[in-house]
């Protein structure tokens, strides 16, 4: 194992960072600055909002308590889906119809202009164009999930039933009851997060890491937001600030904190028989997913647990990463697997698996950004359009269902 870090957010030996020899640094904050909006947290959130707002040429300054993209974003696999956690014939059940396809819509146009950020950035970010195989853990989920295919086809989703004829050859999958979704995406998080950074920094937004949080006033209707050494005047906030509390509290949104596992295998370990790399994910939850690499490994993961704080009991991660391995062995049995690295790190969830974007009723002028789920880095993209909508006086047609004082917050998760 190499890269061993340890924070509140993730444990272990993460892959990511091991990518980029060159990880780009911005000073801390010792001045007082003046902007329009500015953005707390320096993740995949704060990233994408920075890279919009520059394009848009809205002045704003990214504000990092420990290093970008070095907290949620560092634990992330990088898979990128228009299908979410919930499955759209669910989200109908539960919003109805017409409001759970715009979602979907939504988040498969969030899916393209995340491939056009990536085009744009300044260096490689591993976007790539990828299709996902979603496989029916039992075959009372076969039913379920032709079920979603029939919807997401009613609606001109880019969908497939059946497991592609070049992987029916895999055993493991001969018999299984699979969807098809074409047009989704894998990244590199890490490089992603800091190619935007580094584009909105050419283009005039100012970032500062090692500098935290400390205090937000309101004063004459502006933000001051105080930090150990400095000062930022802003007229709008953005909260991308991820899972952790601490900021903001009296307008907090608490998601449920829950733990997940991961594991790169070694450069070359693909079997061949696992062509165009497909990304793979289940019906079961908490699923086990996995997705390659364009240097040949598997970044495979799953075991999700109800537990707030990344495991720091060594052997208890070691048990895992046996386990994701074991997962990966009974679809490829021809294979030895093993784990270059292994990490644990925390994510949220909402009670209706929806994200939580949008200005706070109670406090105008500060936008809540708070993705939930295994699509965060979407609901990243989501909350950038809608950020931009917000600033240019234009009303976003999702504000009302992802408010974060809707209903459907309730009872898991608060507002306090
Ligand atoms: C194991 C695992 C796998 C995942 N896989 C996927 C996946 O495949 N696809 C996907 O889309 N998502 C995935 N996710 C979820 C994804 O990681 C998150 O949704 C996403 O990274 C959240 O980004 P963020 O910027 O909101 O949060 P973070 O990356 O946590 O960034 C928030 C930043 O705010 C900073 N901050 C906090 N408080 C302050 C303060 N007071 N002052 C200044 N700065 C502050 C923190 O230091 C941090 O850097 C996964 C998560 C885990 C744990």
């Amino acid at each position: 194992m190499m890269n061993v870090t340890q924070s509140k957010l993730h444990n272990g030996s993460l892959y990511w960072p091991s990518t980029m020899s060159d990880i780009p640094s911005y000073p801390a904050l010792n001045q007082r600055v003046v902007t329009q909006v500015a953005i707390i947290g320096g993740g995949m959130t704060g990233a994408i909002c920075a890279a919009v707002l520059a394009r848009s040429g809205i002045p704003a300054v990214v504000v990092e308590g420990n290093l970008a993209a070095s907290g949620s974003t560092a634990a992330n696999t990088g898979l990128l889906q228009f299908s979410n956690d919930i499955m759209l014939h669910q989200l109908a059940e539960q919003i109805g119809e017409m409001a759970a396809v715009q979602f979907y819509s939504a988040c498969r146009q969030a899916l393209k202009s995340l491939s056009e950020l990536a085009d744009t950035a300044s260096f490689e970010t591993g976007f790539h164009q990828r299709s996902s195989l979603y496989c029916a853990s039992s075959l009372e989920d076969a039913s379920k999930l032709y079920k979603e295919y029939g919807l997401l086809r009613k609606y001109g989703f880019p969908v497939d039933w059946g497991v592609p004829s070049h992987i029916q050859h895999q055993d493991s999958f001969r018999e299984t009851a699979a969807l098809v979704t074409h047009g989704d995406a894998e990244v590199n998080p890490v490089r992603f997060a800091h190619g935007l950074i580094d584009g909105a920094v050419k283009q005039g937004t100012k970032v500062f890491e090692k500098t935290k949080v400390q205090e937000i006033e309101r004063r004459n209707g502006r933000f001051v937001i105080h930090t150990a050494n400095g000062q930022i005047i802003a007229n709008q906030l953005v909260r991308a600030a991820g899972y952790l509390p601490g900021i903001e509290s009296s307008q907090q949104i608490k998601p449920i904190l829950r733990r997940s596992y991961a594991i790169t295998t070694p450069p070359n370990s693909l079997p061949s028989s696992w062509p165009n790399h497909y990304m793979m994910w289940e019906t079961a939850r908490p699923y086990f997913y996995f997705r390659t690499t364009p240097d040949g490994r598997i970044i495979a993961g799953g075991l999700d647990e109800n537990r707030p704080d990344p495991v720091t009991d060594s052997n208890y991660l070691e048990n895992r990463a046996k386990h994701l391995l074991a997962e990966l062995s009974s679809l490829f049995p021809e294979k030895q697997w093993a784990a270059e690295h292994a990490w644990c790190g925390t994510f949220g969830e909402s009670a209706d698996d929806l994200p939580f974007l949008g200005e706070s009723p109670e406090q105008p002028g500060l936008f809540h950004a708070l993705g939930c789920g295994g699509n965060g880095t979407v609901y990243g993209m989501l909350a950038a359009e809608m950020l931009k909508a917000q600033l240019l006086g234009e009303k976003h047609p999702l504000s009302a269902l992802l408010t974060p004082r809707r209903a459907g917050a309730k009872p898991n998760t608060q507002i306090i």
